[in-house]
């Protein structure tokens, strides 16, 4: 490996040693930039390596909120400015009882590079709480929310911080996260994404994630001629990104078999209802095994990993990280699948990444495969800016513009650096050299 690599993931390993899944993201992008750092020595002479991998600022406060029998809880808030070198930071809030910095600093670190690749005016950052919103009456959620945006709003604004969404914060929890920003600054701006359509958001920002995931791998399959008509598809997660990723999915005629929650599965042979999923998970908020109940010819298995053994021509896995192993992926191979795309943030560890590209698979990556959502962001962002609303035709139109553009400088960049098809260097050495030449053109900052 490339010594001024190999110095840097060193030194990383050092300082962080306690945060591993920030040092699998770090180890991923740096080991696949070996080819273009070989051929730019500047950036060891500005130290542009170990400035990339930390983040401007990180703020770590406390949430404390009253609980509907009276009691006070407390929680854990943050939020990470990563890098704000092509525009405003830019990424999710998440909430869920995992949430820890190791987890928020992979999160942006990845946004990063994503925000890049999408071509639009946005820098990298991720925040969230160790917060379950799982259980919650809607006014415990909302006291939660106020308590956290009591604390967060200091560092947020339309030019300097924009959050959005991310597990565990839907349209429900930005509603009132924006809400008590509105109060507390006394201005109705673009500070949050993924804002209801009645108060500033854009047509077409929910379904964007999942609905990007399949214009990236259709554009994708292109390459080896496969279709995604009649194509048999599993997707892991019922949450905002699966259930999009289905809904596309189906309408270019795939037949999505399974999907899952943190449970387990459910595998519906002639193709899963996405009425009954939307019914089950987005309004009445139960488990997936509720499914079988209402579609009584499929069946549920407890224990959500085990998705993976279900054949499959095409895998989206759509809900959390390191979900997808090196096992799971030799037996999605030996089951006949040619294509994985990732609609989570790093589902598949980085064993069962390789394993893919070095066994001729399409593999997409998050960080490109992903950035749907983010782009829609910037998109509503530039509709907040102009008080203007586009239509859904426009934003869709412009959406799959941006992932095939996304696919293509990939494949590009995957090419120029002689690893045709391996669209994880091709996405890193895309998405970093922006920033790095933004940061170079700065100055020390
Ligand atoms: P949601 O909260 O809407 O849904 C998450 C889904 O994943 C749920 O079905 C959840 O099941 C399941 N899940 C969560 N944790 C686990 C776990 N440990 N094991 C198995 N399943 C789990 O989140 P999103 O759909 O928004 O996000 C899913 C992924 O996509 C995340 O990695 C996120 O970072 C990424 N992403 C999201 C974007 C967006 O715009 N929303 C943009 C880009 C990436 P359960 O209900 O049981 O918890």
């Amino acid at each position: 490996m490339n010594n001024y690599i190999s110095k840097v993931l060193e030194e990383v390993r050092r300082k962080d040693a306690h945060q591993p899944e920030f040092l699998q993201a770090v180890s991923e992008v740096l080991y696949s930039l070996e080819p273009l750092v070989a051929v730019h020595p500047e950036y060891e002479e500005m130290s542009l390596l170990e400035r990339i991998v930390e983040p401007e600022r990180t703020v770590i406060f406390r949430v404390p909120w009253v609980d509907d029998n009276g009691k006070v809880q407390v929680n854990r808030g943050y939020r990470v400015q990563y890098n704000s070198a092509l525009g405003p930071y830019k990424g999710g809030l998440r909430f869920h009882p995992t949430v820890n910095l190791s987890i928020l600093k992979f999160l942006g670190f990845e946004q990063i590079f994503k925000n890049s690749l999408t071509g639009t005016p946005i820098g990298g950052g991720k925040g969230g709480a160790d917060f379950d919103p799982k259980g919650k009456s809607d006014a415990e959620v909302m006291r939660f929310c106020q308590s956290f945006m009591a604390e967060l709003y200091r560092h947020i604004g339309a030019d300097t911080d924009v959050p959005a969404g991310d597990i565990g914060v839907g349209g429900r929890e930005i509603g009132y996260l924006f809400g008590y920003y509105k109060k507390l600054m006394n201005e109705h701006t673009g500070v949050l994404t993924g804002r209801g359509l009645s108060y500033g958001g854009s047509l077409v920002r929910k379904e964007a994630t999942g609905y990007g995931l399949i214009f990236f791998v259709k554009e994708m399959m292109k390459i080896k001629n496969y279709n995604l008509n009649g194509a048999k598809v599993v997707i892991s997660g019922s949450g905002n990104v699966a259930i999009y990723a289905h809904q596309k999915a189906t309408a270019y005629g795939a037949r999505v078999v399974a999907m899952s929650d943190s449970n387990g599965y459910v595998y519906d042979k002639d193709g899963i209802d996405l009425d009954v999923i939307k019914q089950i998970k987005e309004v009445e908020r139960k488990r997936i095994s509720e499914y079988v109940a209402r579609r009584p010819g499929a069946k549920y298995i407890e224990g959500c990993k085990r998705i993976w053994e279900v054949p499959c021509d095409v895998a989206l896995p759509c809900a959390t990280q390191n979900e997808l192993d090196l096992e799971d992926a030799k037996t999605l191979i030996a089951n006949g699948c040619k294509v994985v795309g990732e609609g989570a943030n790093m589902p598949c560890t980085m064993e069962a990444a390789y394993h893919f590209v070095n066994n001729g698979i399409l593999y997409a990556p998050g960080k490109a495969a992903n950035a749907g959502g983010v782009a829609t962001s910037a998109l509503e962002m530039a509709q907040s800016s102009q008080r203007m609303f586009w239509s859904a035709a426009e934003v869709e139109k412009r959406l799959e513009d941006i992932m095939v553009n996304i696919f293509r400088s990939a494949n590009a960049a995957a090419k120029e650096y002689g690893q045709e098809n391996n669209f994880i260097t091709g996405a890193n050495i895309a998405g970093f050299k922006k920033v790095a030449d933004a940061m170079i053109a700065q100055g020390i900052v």
